[in-house]
């Protein structure tokens, strides 16, 4: 029999190395041989008897409304390249496609899987013969060949190439996803171009990722781009609030328009230590160039507190930065005129932070808060250029004092791109 999904071998220790997770929550016995990954936010989207939740989608009814007429004209393309902003319901949104095309009961044509049969209740636990489902592996910074054509023992007899090609095990097609496409590595991509261009007859291959531009032109040319759009701010937060038990509507309303609509970011943004840190960042930001060098070195250590692993570390930076953004956005707004309390949304800490700013010895100018801000924004495609963290932080925050005390920084990023 052939074993369920990407066919590497069921050793966990390779497993995880290789990205290819069990999926692990209650009630749900992970099949031997099942080498499908569950996120966090997708076990929250699977609950009691292994049934999906679909309400749980929200904010993405335009692309159903488009996959629903493709269907309806029998014209379904095979490849689909989802991009928009991470963590805003792509990888949720394409399972319940894939299980809209697996289910046994209800038509495909209808998007909208029964959620009771054997076909979705395995879409649900992830354990579908036909479902093949890739992400990037916890300790690698981009998608590695093997899980595309199988590792050099295995070269073309397994990965998802292979795997996609083998008849489908229950249903009529095999549906492959692969989340963290913009991580795909050159060789891994030019792999998956002869599978795009010949795809197996009924399979849907889907693509998940940020934007095309991080797609090779070879790629994106071959797949339907399909955007997706944050969720409002309201919508995310009644979301944010059922799925992590927020009973306070003003604190589930912080987090979604902090996390800008992804759930993702929600869940790390509810870490208490995060505030607190952020609390003494921006009030340091607001204490630049004085405070540069403090500020670094807060930053490196915060950064490695997080544990071992340069994702994770990665991953806080990213925050860190953000932060930054939020504060030299803030500051914008009130040099323009705005009233610092007006869309704070229940986050007390930037105002106050922006207040200091202005009521220095030397207060900024709407030209130094701009740039500083660009600064910001430039750290931050630094940072998924996986330049040494450390370094990064220095840099930037040497070019934000040297911006605070109004000189120049033209050769910004230089030293380090
Ligand atoms: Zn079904």
């Amino acid at each position: 029999m052939i074993r369920a999904t990407c066919s590497i071998s069921s050793n966990q220790t390779r497993r995880q190395r290789l990205g290819l997770r069990r999926t692990q929550h209650s009630g749900d016995v992970p099949r031997k041989g099942s080498n499908c990954r569950a996120s966090r936010a997708e076990k929250a989207s699977i609950e009691g008897n292994g049934r999906l939740v679909w309400q749980t989608i929200i904010g993405h009814d335009a692309v159903a409304d488009s996959f629903r007429a493709s269907l309806q004209r029998g014209r379904l393309a095979s490849s689909f390249l989802f991009v928009g902003p991470s963590g805003i319901g792509k990888r949720r949104f394409a399972l319940r496609l894939a299980a809209a095309l697996l289910c046994e009961t209800h038509p495909a044509v209808e998007l909208d899987p029964c959620g009771e049969c054997q076909s979705c209740r395995q879409v649900a636990a992830a354990t579908h013969p036909d479902l093949l489902l890739i992400s990037r592996p916890a300790d690698k910074t981009e998608l590695p060949l093997s899980l595309f054509v199988g590792d050099r023992e295995h070269r073309n007899q397994q990965g998802l190439c292979h795997d996609i090609s083998l008849r489908p095990m229950r249903g009529q097609r095999r549906v492959a996803i692969v989340d963290d496409a913009d991580l795909m590595s050159e060789e891994a991509a030019n792999c998956l171009l002869k599978t795009l261009e010949e795809p197996p007859p009924g399979s849907v291959l889907i693509l998940i990722g940020t934007s095309p531009e991080r797609q090779l032109p070879t790629i994106r040319s071959r797949c339907q781009v399909m955007r997706f759009h944050p969720p409002a701010a309201e919508d995310a937060a009644r979301l944010i609030a059922a799925e992590m038990g927020i009973t306070d509507p003003r604190e589930a309303l912080r987090l979604a328009i902090h996390a800008g609509g992804s759930m993702e970011r929600a869940a790390q943004l509810r870490d208490t230590e995060l505030w607190t840190f952020r609390q003494g960042f921006l009030l340091g930001l607001a204490d630049l160039p004085a405070a540069s060098v403090a500020l670094a070195t807060r930053t490196v250590a915060f950064v490695e507190e997080v544990g071992k692993e340069a994702v994770e570390r990665r991953a806080r930076l990213r925050l860190v930065i953000e932060f930054g953004v939020d504060f030299f956005r803030g500051l914008m707004r009130r040099l323009s005129g705005s009233q610092a309390s007006a869309d704070s949304h229940g986050d007390d800490q930037l105002p106050v932070a922006v207040e200091r700013a202005l009521g220095s010895a030397a207060p900024w100018t709407d030209e130094q808060a701009a740039e500083s801000l660009d600064r910001c924004l430039e750290a931050l495609s630094q940072l998924d250029r996986n330049v040494h963290l450390s370094t990064l932080i220095e840099c930037w925050m040497d070019d934000l004092a040297q911006l605070a005390s109004g000189q120049s920084i033209a050769k910004v990023g230089q030293a380090i791109a």
